[in-house]
């Protein structure tokens, strides 16, 4: 029997406001506990809500750019539970009526391009955060997160892999912060994600019994937890079991997910609407301002990447996964760097010095234009790519022009043949078996040859000069 996986996604993405949702409380990360609180966030009997604009609109952008409808009339509604890091007994969350609705987004998987339904966008408050002390005797409560605001974007079971979830989880995260509504950080929370996954006999039209997974907070734990879940599931069906609905835990150390609760224990969140906030009717000028802002998106720039420089679409997804790479890229380029020299410095030394650090973009010591400065150097045969490797690890070191390293360390090739053809002289003279190798057919002695001579000239002498005056001299 061969099996077919769906899955679904349901992400929550914290919006990058100054403020809470529902109160002027600051959303900052890192504050002493319950320093960033006020009677609205904390619960207290009688207080009135007021929607923080900046979320609704980031929300509005967010579906805009997912294709979404925008709704003409959203409200809030009352989500009830019982937790003490929820001080009202409920949360302020969108039911019925969510701002956004059907939308889409496409994600590139083995080549093949696929287009992930967008079921929903919702706003709602983040709860606050409960301390368990190490003794087992006291559990403190932090309020400072209840009210953040968060979106919550739900996926159509349109996902067939966790090569395809992991795929969709990184286009949103890059969509997200292009629109700069949340800073897309799945190791401090503001980015998580709950995986819905279900097994059916591969050709099967109805959707099977789903188990929904909690707790995943990194990129590579999505296809991890998915992987071991697909599994899991098949297991139990060949073995003559039924899947049951639950809510299970990704437990990242065991590398496995465990039954949380299952369908009869699941809540009933007896969801009404919320009284006092009034409903949401966005005036049709301001959402099309908003579309009218929206930046030029991922696919959009990588399509754009390709026609325009001429990029391999491998190359152009890369590097429009991130903005500021986007735009480091242009800046090379538009400095008179050749763009597909610049993608591979970009993609190759760039990126390994940037990672040995930890460092992004934005924190890269050298500019574009310094980068465009090197490759003309390279482009005018003043130094050979090799020598570009050492000059461009001083650039990024010392923060110094390529002209003035060259310059500083004498290192511009020497394209002079005579003075190429001196040491491949000396290097001939004393080279007498090797020559006697080659000519009765060890081609592969080429290479020692020229690594003589570039050693000779400390890796200064033009390679094209140098291998045809070697090839000359050898074969005569
Ligand atoms: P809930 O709010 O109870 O989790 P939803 O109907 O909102 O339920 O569905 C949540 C997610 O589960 C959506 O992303 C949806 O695509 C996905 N989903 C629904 N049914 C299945 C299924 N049978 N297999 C896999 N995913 C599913
Ligand atoms: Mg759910
Ligand atoms: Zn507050």
């Amino acid at each position: 029997m061969r099996y077919e996986a769906v899955i679904g996604l349901e992400v929550h993405a914290q919006m990058l406001t100054e403020t809470k949702i529902f109160c002027g409380c600051a959303t900052k990360f890192g504050a002493g506990p319950n320093t960033q609180t006020c009677p609205v966030c904390i619960g207290m009997p009688g207080v009135l809500p007021v929607l923080n604009r900046r979320a609704l609109e980031f929300a509005i952008r967010t579906g805009l750019a997912t294709s979404c409808t925008i709704a003409q009339y959203s409200r809030f509604a009352r989500k009830n539970y019982f937790y003490p890091d929820l001080p009202k007994g409920y949360q302020t969350s969108q039911f019925e009526h969510p701002i956004c609705e059907h939308g889409f987004l496409e994600i590139d998987v083995d080549g093949e391009t696929k287009k992930i339904g967008i079921t929903r966008i919702h706003m709602e408050e983040d709860a606050g955060k409960n301390i368990h002390e190490d003794s087992g005797s006291y559990s403190y409560v932090d309020l400072n997160r209840a009210g953040v605001p968060l979106m919550e974007i739900v996926s159509e079971p349109d996902l067939r892999t966790p090569k395809e979830a992991a795929a969709y989880m990184r286009k949103l995260r890059a969509i997200l912060r292009y629109l700069g509504v949340c800073d897309g950080n799945m190791d401090q929370g503001s980015l998580r994600c709950d995986a819905n996954v279900s097994v059916r006999p591969a050709g099967q039209k109805e959707l099977a019994t789903r188990a929904e997974i909690k707790n995943i907070n990194s990129f590579r734990f999505v296809e991890k937890a998915i992987e071991y879940e697909i599994r899991r599931q098949i297991k139990v069906v060949e073995d003559g079991g039924k899947v049951v609905q639950e809510t299970r835990l990704w437990d990242s150390a065991k590398g496995i997910t465990e039954s949380m609760r299952s369908k009869e224990e699941a809540h009933d969140y007896r969801y009404f609407p919320e009284p006092d906030l009034v409903p949401i009717v966005p005036d049709r000028n301001w959402v099309e301002g908003i579309r009218a802002s929206l930046p030029e998106l991922p696919d959009a720039k990588k399509k754009r990447f390709v026609a325009e420089y001429g990029l391999p679409e491998q190359d152009a997804s890369l590097l429009t996964e991130e903005q500021a790479v986007a735009d480091w890229f242009e800046k090379a380029v538009s400095s008179g760097g050749q763009a597909k020299a610049v993608a591979n410095w970009m993609m190759g030394d760039l990126t390994r010095l940037l990672n040995d650090e930890g460092r992004s973009i934005g924190e890269c010591p050298l500019s574009p234009k310094q980068m465009a400065g090197m490759l003309s150097l390279i482009d005018q045969g003043t130094i050979s790519g090799k020598i570009a490797k050492t000059v461009f690890e001083d650039m990024y070191r010392t923060g110094k022009d390529a002209a003035v390293i060259v310059k500083e360390k004498g290192l511009v090739q020497i394209s002079d043949v005579s003075e190429i053809e001196k040491a491949v002289d000396e290097l001939l003279a004393r080279s007498q078996k090797e020559i006697e190798r080659y000519r009765a057919g060890d081609e592969k002695l080429l290479g020692f040859f020229v690594g003589q001579v570039m050693k000779a000239t400390r890796g200064k002498a033009n390679p094209q000069t140098l291998n045809e005056l070697l090839k000359k001299k050898l074969s005569s």
